[in-house]
């Protein structure tokens, strides 16, 4: 494929922004080359500068589970903007979209609609401190959150210590409160609360991960962590971000059977407009400004057009959830496809599967965790991710990140992705 526009635009935006790009995982430092540069997209497909058409596996990190420019969506956006942009002042259409969504998801009575998912967490984070009155949140290594202060933390010198900053401008002041758990090891819970008896506000997590590929929590680790949050007064926060109206109408949620005490949302709820959420029962949620003393605020917050392209995106769901079972199944495809046409090359992989969330990691390690993770072959992973690029399929440039299925996917992409992997060469 010729990707010759995309390279000149790559570099006259490196001259503009920072690294060319406005997040930093679009550059494909990961896994070497230039960024393509979409044109335009439409269902399962993206259109680049240079004429080239991509399966598309990313949706834009996961928002767009119907597909690119589906009607519904993109009619509602349309009829809106025509009535003025953004207002500053309460629409009828928060209230609508908070109404689905609460009756969509288990255990919320209430939510607070934001921009971000980052937005989200950081505010889902503060919420639980001033309600606990305590400081310190347990995060999972590997675990993504947004890019918040409070998350950009690693494990410090001791695990039972605290993390230290793991990006500079994070300040020693802000690590300290963020102690570090390893993913799927209740114990390194256990130790965490033991060490910091009646500090810790909240512990927060994706419950099936996503940002360190596609990780499946062992059964009884989330019940486990549920029942040590319940026992020691601190709230469960769910990072649904990823996981939200992805999994099922109710999300993980639904889909473990457990119930956390706050919500984190972005992603599909904002039908790719920049929309996050978090959410709780009324007792929990009373506590946010103006009801409570917690401060949270946006100008852009509920913004009309944001809000009706996550209600045309919700209500599809709602209506027909067979959409969640048919993008299960065609995940599985996949991974059966995947699996036969992997076995062949005889190199070491693992492919982890959770509803419509895939990834395969070049190990021979069960992957169930951060350090399990690392374990993959990154120069594999190179040769896969260009291979299937050449041949116009575009998976997630980073062996950390899962794909995100979308509705618009047929079985024809899926097969076509498939013998796109029979035909690489990975050693
Ligand atoms: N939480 C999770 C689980 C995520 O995957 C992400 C982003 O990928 C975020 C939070 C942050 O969301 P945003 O990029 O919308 O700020």
């Amino acid at each position: 494929m010729i990707y010759k526009r995309s390279s000149a635009l790559f570099a006259e935006a490196k001259q503009l922004i920072p690294g060319g790009v406005n997040s930093p995982v679009r550059a494909f430092k990961a896994v070497g080359g230039d960024p393509i540069f979409v044109k335009e997209a439409k269902g399962a497909y993206l259109y680049d500068v240079d004429g080239n058409r991509l399966i598309d596996y990313i949706a834009s990190w996961g928002p767009l589970i119907l597909g690119h420019a589906h009607e519904p969506v993109l009619n509602a956006i349309i009829e809106k903007a025509k009535k003025g942009t953004s207002f500053g002042m309460p629409t009828e259409i928060e209230t609508e979209l908070a109404k689905l969504a609460v009756s969509m998801v288990p255990n919320i009575d209430k939510i607070r609609f934001v921009n971000s998912g980052t937005e989200a967490c950081m505010s889902a984070v503060r919420l639980a401190r001033g309600y606990t009155g305590k400081d310190k949140i347990i995060k999972f290594t590997g675990c993504y959150h947004g890019h918040s202060d409070s998350f950009l933390i690693q494990a410090g010198s001791g695990a039972v210590t605290f993390g230290s900053p793991n990006s500079p401008g994070v300040t020693q002041g802000t690590a300290k409160d963020t102690l570090l758990a390893s993913y799927n090891d209740l114990e390194s819970v256990t130790q965490l609360i033991e060490a910091n008896k009646g500090e810790i506000a909240a512990v927060i997590i994706e419950p099936v991960a996503g940002n360190m590929g596609c990780i499946i929590p062992t059964d009884g680790f989330i019940r486990g962590l549920r029942e040590l949050c319940t026992q020691n007064d601190i709230l469960l926060i769910f990072d649904e971000v990823m996981t939200g109206f992805r999994l099922g109408r109710g999300g993980a949620q639904e889909a473990l059977g457990i119930k956390a005490d706050i919500l984190c949302f972005g992603k599909v709820i904002g039908g790719g407009l920049p929309v996050g959420a978090f959410a709780a029962s009324t007792k929990i949620m009373g506590y946010l400004a103006p009801e409570g003393p917690v401060y949270q605020a946006g100008t852009l917050s509920g913004n009309p057009l944001a809000m009706s392209a996550g209600l045309a995106m919700l209500t599809e769901l709602n209506n027909n959830p067979a959409i969640f079972t048919s993008l299960q199944e065609k995940t599985a495809h996949l991974h059966i496809g995947l699996s036969k046409a992997l076995d062949k090359k005889g190199i070491p992989y693992q492919i982890n599967r959770f509803g419509s969330m895939i990834s395969v990691h070049f190990t021979d390690r069960p992957v169930m965790d951060f350090a399990s993770s690392a374990t993959g072959n990154n120069e594999t992973f190179k040769k896969y991710f260009h291979g299937m690029l050449d041949q116009g399929i575009y998976l997630p440039p980073s062996a950390f990140e899962s794909y995100f299925l979308n509705d618009a996917l047929s079985y024809e992409d899926l097969d076509e992705t498939i013998e796109a992997v029979e035909k690489l060469q990975l050693d």
